[in-house]
């Protein structure tokens, strides 16, 4: 277990975005000022003290949610330990969490290339007071020792929401090389993004989804290892969009449908920024798409997608590791947890009875859609 001295600061910020949407124009003019999102972007680079640790100060708005993305350029470990409110207080301590059975968020776990932090998570994390926040962070070298005296670069996103129930988030969906040519991959797509979109009207987001090509090798790494242009690709958009990727398989695992990179996963433009999706796992044998195979392609979709928004599974496969959320139900052996929740969105696999007569993945509890509708790339 580490201290927590507070470490030696070097801080560089630049505001670099205040983003806000004009009002719809056909809204009657009642004389009030139209609710105004509003998404700020701050960048920071502050340098660890002899133990790794370093801190990042940061302001924050009446109103606002966060999202903090650590990125350490020489490709170690980086993660959040601490989470200091403007009074003092503890809103977040990894030790509270680190031999806990529950699961909140991956940003207390180091992780390589960036480490996400979105806050609040649930409605019980509570609002943000308006003031000087501090994270403490943690960054290791490759093996695993503290670097020190090591740069972090911290990108904060500020998001004022005046309509927290109701979101709406871009998608850029991008077929890796040669994927768009195989027969019906882009007809069983669009079938499963319409799948997904549904879902996620159902809780309140509405998903704008456009197409687009990525020149990456079909056969997918580990999402956790990620592919530079993935970086690349988003760093042309704006407005933060979440990127799904279409490839022929991941890290060479044939049943592998899809994966996240991390729960939750950046909203800024990294190598690891991406949701990756295979087609041909969902394809099957035959390589041709039944109704059913479409129907897991799209909770397949929603369900990675659902990690990388912040949501863990309800009950991890193994019955001893649950999610942080109160409303979801606890269960505690297969057949007891497949009875109870194995028409979650986020239970770990698909309930099936055959390879293709599996039940409807599409439920999430207030708590789950709680979080989702928290997630800073959200509007
Ligand atoms: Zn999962």
């Amino acid at each position: 277990m580490h201290p927590h001295p507070r470490a030696s600061l070097a801080c560089l910020t630049t505001v670099l975005l205040v983003a806000a949407c004009s009002p719809d124009s056909k809204q009657p003019d009642t004389g009030e000022a139209p609710p105004v999102e509003t998404l700020r972007v701050e960048e920071q680079t502050v340098t660890s003290n002899n133990h790794g640790l370093f801190d990042v100060d940061f302001e924050v708005k009446d109103g606002e949610r966060v999202q903090l993305v650590l990125e350490d350029p020489n490709n170690g470990y980086v993660g959040t330990q601490l989470l200091i409110d403007p009074d003092g207080n503890t809103a977040l301590d990894r030790d509270d969490w680190s031999g806990s059975h529950n699961e909140l968020t991956e940003a207390l776990t180091g992780a390589q290339y960036a480490s996400t932090l979105n806050w609040p998570v649930r409605e019980e994390d509570g609002t943000l007071a308006p003031g000087v926040w501090t994270l403490s962070g943690e960054i290791l070298d490759r093996t695993q020792e503290p670097n020190k005296h090591a740069d972090v670069e911290a990108t904060i996103l500020y998001r004022t929401d005046d309509a927290p129930t109701a979101g709406t988030a871009h998608v850029v969906m991008a077929y890796c090389t040669g994927v768009r040519d195989q027969d019906g991959v882009v007809e069983a797509m669009e079938a499963g993004v319409a799948y997904w979109q549904e879902l996620y009207a159902s809780w309140g987001i509405t998903l704008t989804v456009e197409y687009t090509d990525i020149e990456v090798d079909p056969a997918l790494p580990d999402t956790y290892e990620g592919v530079e242009a993935y970086g690349e690709l988003l760093a042309g958009y704006d407005d933060y969009p979440l990127l799904m990727i279409v490839g022929d398989d991941i890290n060479g695992d044939s049943y592998i449908y899809g994966e996240a990179a991390a729960i939750p996963g950046p909203a800024t433009a990294t190598r690891i920024s991406a949701v990756e999706v295979s087609w041909l796992a969902h394809a099957g044998a035959n390589g041709k798409f039944s109704d059913g195979e479409i129907g897991i392609l799209g909770e397949t979709m929603a369900h990675e997608t659902g990690h990388y928004l912040g949501m863990f599974h309800p009950v991890e496969d193994g019955w001893q590791f649950w999610d942080a959320v109160d409303d979801t139900p606890e269960c505690n052996s297969m057949s007891q947890c497949q009875d109870k929740l194995g028409a979650n969105l986020m239970f770990p696999y698909p309930v099936c009875t055959s390879m293709v007569d599996c039940a409807p993945q599409d439920e999430l509890s207030d708590g789950q859609t709680g979080i989702i509708q928290r997630y800073v790339g959200v509007d």
